[in-house]
């Protein structure tokens, strides 16, 4: 067991790095981060932030010097990074793990191969691929295998022709080609899972995306997003079954389809997940707590949720005067937000709005989830979330 005050290290200085820095912090540990980027969220609250590219081997050299353990907050730290630091000190998840959620063909193969539910796809490395693709993909999504996030990298295309243009676009890059879905509902499961193998799950959120980038959560799902008995058992025992085959140790998401009453996995990502933030708020153990006790060895915690939640993404548009990414630059009037009884706003400190960069995020919490969506969505419109 790894215990205070020992120093963790975190690769990545995003918004989920940020939270699992305070949750590290909260228990006594002390945080180093990796990022190259000077403003990072998580490297201006870490105790130590190595501003420096993933394969700076001067500044992985003094992280496996300084910390116990390290971790990952980004499914595209390369995995010789990881695998170099596991020469020093333990790494969970293990880069053969992340090395399956970091490219969606190893991802979608990894399903098919382990007969879990996916969706029909063909794997694209050429334009010979993409002619000898099935017809009954089209209408489909091209996804660029690696690097893709928030929607990015994908291409919705109605035919053949359209996914040889896309993937001209894509300048060759391997690909997925996706049959595109009916989505009834999209859920998530997060889970946490020790080195013993013990798995401990979040209730299942239901979520809502918009032009591609995660909108709003529901936790727990509403009954109608289970619309066959016993769904959300199964989308708890299919993101186990990828957890138990991973030999992941660590906080991971899994993201769902509900497509005609069936689950299908879209993707998962080996690092806490956005539909998971309202665990800060709405559970006694948060998904970056259990990933400080996976990383750690500490037992896991049985997390319960107390409150029912909803969670509302704050995106960089809304910092612009028309709420789209246009006119003048602007601060949101937060003071609406804290009127919401319930409400929790979590600002991540980035430096500079762009539309659709993820810049905080709000929950709403309490008793009666009927109550709690209604106020969370009050509340969006009131700060200015329209949709068009
Ligand atoms: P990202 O890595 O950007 O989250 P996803 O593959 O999860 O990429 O796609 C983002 C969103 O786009 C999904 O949550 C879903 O709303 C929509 N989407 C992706 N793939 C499909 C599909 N095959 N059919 C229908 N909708 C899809
Ligand atoms: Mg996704």
């Amino acid at each position: 067991m790894i215990l205070p005050p020992a120093t963790l290290g975190m690769l990545g200085g995003g918004q989920l790095g940020r939270f699992f820095v305070s949750a590290a912090h909260e228990m006594g540990y002390k945080v180093w981060v990796l990022d190259p980027d000077p403003h990072s969220p998580a490297g201006l609250v870490a105790d130590r932030h190595l501003v420096a590219a993933y394969d700076d081997y001067v500044a992985l050299d003094s992280l496996g010097n300084e910390c116990a353990a390290v971790t990952t907050e980004f499914e595209n730290v390369p995995a010789d990074t990881l695998d170099y630091l596991t020469k020093f000190i333990p790494v969970h998840p293990a880069a053969s793990a992340v090395a399956v959620c970091q490219n969606r063909i190893a991802e979608k193969t990894f399903l098919a191969d382990n007969g879990l539910p996916h969706g029909p796809f063909a794997v694209v490395r050429s334009e010979d691929d993409v002619r000898a693709a099935n017809a009954g993909l089209f209408p489909a999504i091209l996804k660029v295998a690696r690097f893709g996030y928030d929607g990015k990298g994908q291409s919705r295309v109605a035919d053949r022709d359209e996914a040889l243009a896309a993937f001209q676009h894509f300048k060759g890059e391997p690909c997925v080609l996706e049959k595109m879905l009916a989505l009834d509902y999209e859920v998530s499961v997060v889970l946490a899972r020790d080195e013993a193998g013990n798995v401990r799950a979040f209730p299942t959120g239901e979520n809502r995306h918009r032009n591609g980038i995660l909108d709003v959560t529901i936790a727990p799902a509403r009954a109608s997003a289970f619309p066959s008995e016993g769904t959300q058992l199964s989308a708890q025992e299919i993101a186990e079954r990828i957890a138990g085959k991973l030999g992941y140790v660590g906080t991971l998401g899994v993201e769902f389809f509900v497509c005609r009453g069936e689950l299908v996995v879209n993707e998962m990502a080996p690092r806490p997940h956005n539909s998971g933030h309202h665990t800060i708020d709405a559970c006694d153990a948060s998904q970056y707590e259990q990933q400080v006790r996976a990383l750690c060895g500490l037992p896991l915690a049985t997390p319960r949720q107390h409150s029912a939640a909803v969670m509302v993404n704050l995106l960089g548009e809304l910092w612009y005067e028309d709420g789209k990414g246009h006119g003048a630059y602007r601060e949101p009037d937060w003071s609406v937000l804290h009127a919401v009884p319930g409400l929790r706003l979590h600002l991540y400190g980035k430096h500079h709005a762009r539309p659709g960069r993820k810049m905080g995020h709000f929950v709403v919490i309490g008793d009666d989830a009927a109550v709690v969506l209604e106020r969370a969505l009050a509340a969006r419109a009131a700060i200015g979330i329209r949709d068009e």
